[in-house]
């Protein structure tokens, strides 16, 4: 299964100003035990902001108030020391994916983003996103997401995540507010995000950026992705493991859509008439009857004028439509490569984007 797992500040500070290195830790060995039954895991983890300011305090002068870019950027290396530190006692690598909205809502940004985290996966790393706060600078230019429930979402889809667990301080969504009506009670699954589920998540809580109606946003976008989402307290034992095995704790969302119908959704709403590229009896073969990804010797030609990133058509030799993907190589690209191995496209392009043309994640059989 692939889980990721966003974790709030509240969680990482343990409630107070700096981050608690025993609190991180404890992720830490669930998302080590998590890997160790076989799952893959991604951590989008907040907290720059907080240790930075922790860490500036004492430096600043009076009067003197650092933006919040400052801070997030002074509190993110400390972050990315301190989870490095953690996940090195049990030997595993990690590596920091800072993201923009920009890399998410333009269409080549998407593509290289979910190629690294697919990447950072496969080499059997724990991905550490991020906002980039540094340059993530106003909300009013719309270059911010603002805040992880939101960007764990973008990740959960980008990375076509079986389950999306968000850890924060409050046990889940409750039918009322539970700071104003004692007896509220959580609600454990949630089929449909409708306007009672809205009205029951009411204003903000907590001391992270988000609240409970940004998790709800979330939780919708990643639904609608295919994936599982559960809003659980991250302070209990063992929150992210019982999440992921039992799912009985918290508030459960249940996918509105599958994976397959999601990607393809996304797939064939972007593509383009611009070109196509036809390929040879073997790579039908190939991609029909086994779902292998589309590799450069198996075009024979390309169509028209595309861009890396786009989604085309891909042909048969009888110019019947087989399928619609995404190309990680634009059409000059393709031309040049064509027919070739794929451990050739280096020496032919002087770079390489990977050993497919298309990859079978990013492909839809017609
Ligand atoms: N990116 C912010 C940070 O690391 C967190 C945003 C949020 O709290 O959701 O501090």
């Amino acid at each position: 299964m692939r889980i990721i797992a966003k974790v709030g500040t509240s969680i990482l500070t343990a409630g107070s100003d700096r981050l608690d290195l025993e609190a991180m830790s404890r992720i830490v060995g669930q998302v080590v035990r998590l890997r160790g039954e076989g799952h893959q895991v991604a951590l989008v983890s907040s907290g720059a902001l907080a240790a930075g300011r922790h860490r500036l305090a004492r430096h600043l002068s009076a009067g003197k108030e650092p933006s919040r870019q400052a801070y997030a950027s002074v509190g993110q290396s400390h972050l990315m020391q301190s989870w490095d530190e953690l996940f090195d006692w049990h030997d595993v690598v990690v590596a920091q994916v800072l993201l923009t909205r920009r890399d998410l809502s333009d269409r080549l940004g998407y593509l290289n983003a979910r190629n690294t985290l697919r990447d950072l996966l496969e080499a059997g790393t724990v991905p550490i996103i991020n906002e980039n706060d540094a340059v993530a600078l106003d909300q009013l230019l719309a270059t911010r997401i603002g805040e992880n429930d939101s960007l764990s979402a973008y990740v959960a889809n980008l990375l076509d995540a079986d389950l999306l667990v968000m850890l924060t301080d409050v046990d889940g969504l409750y039918d009322r507010d539970p700071r104003l009506y004692p007896d509220a009670t959580l609600l454990t699954k949630v089929d449909r995000i409708d306007a009672a589920i809205e009205a029951a998540a009411g204003g903000t809580q907590g001391v992270g950026t988000g609240g409970m109606i940004t998790k709800l946003t979330a939780a919708r976008m990643a639904t609608h992705g295919g994936a599982d989402v559960i809003i659980t307290n991250g302070r209990e034992a063992e929150a992210l493991i019982v999440a992921a095995t039992a799912r009985d704790r918290g508030t459960r969302f249940t996918a509105s859509e599958s994976k397959l119908e999601s990607r393809k959704r996304w797939i064939l709403g972007s593509m383009t008439r611009s070109g196509a590229i036809v390929v040879d009896e073997g790579a039908v073969a190939a991609l029909r009857r086994k779902g292998r990804s589309l590799l450069p010797a198996g075009i024979s030609s390309v169509d028209g004028v595309f861009e890396r990133g786009e989604s085309v058509e891909v042909r048969g030799p009888g110019a019947e439509r087989l399928a619609v993907g995404i190309s990680n190589y634009n059409s000059m690209e393709l031309e040049r490569i064509r027919g070739q191995r794929s451990d050739r496209i280096a020496d032919t392009l002087g770079y390489s984007y990977g050993d497919e043309a298309i990859h079978r994640d990013n492909l839809v059989l017609l």
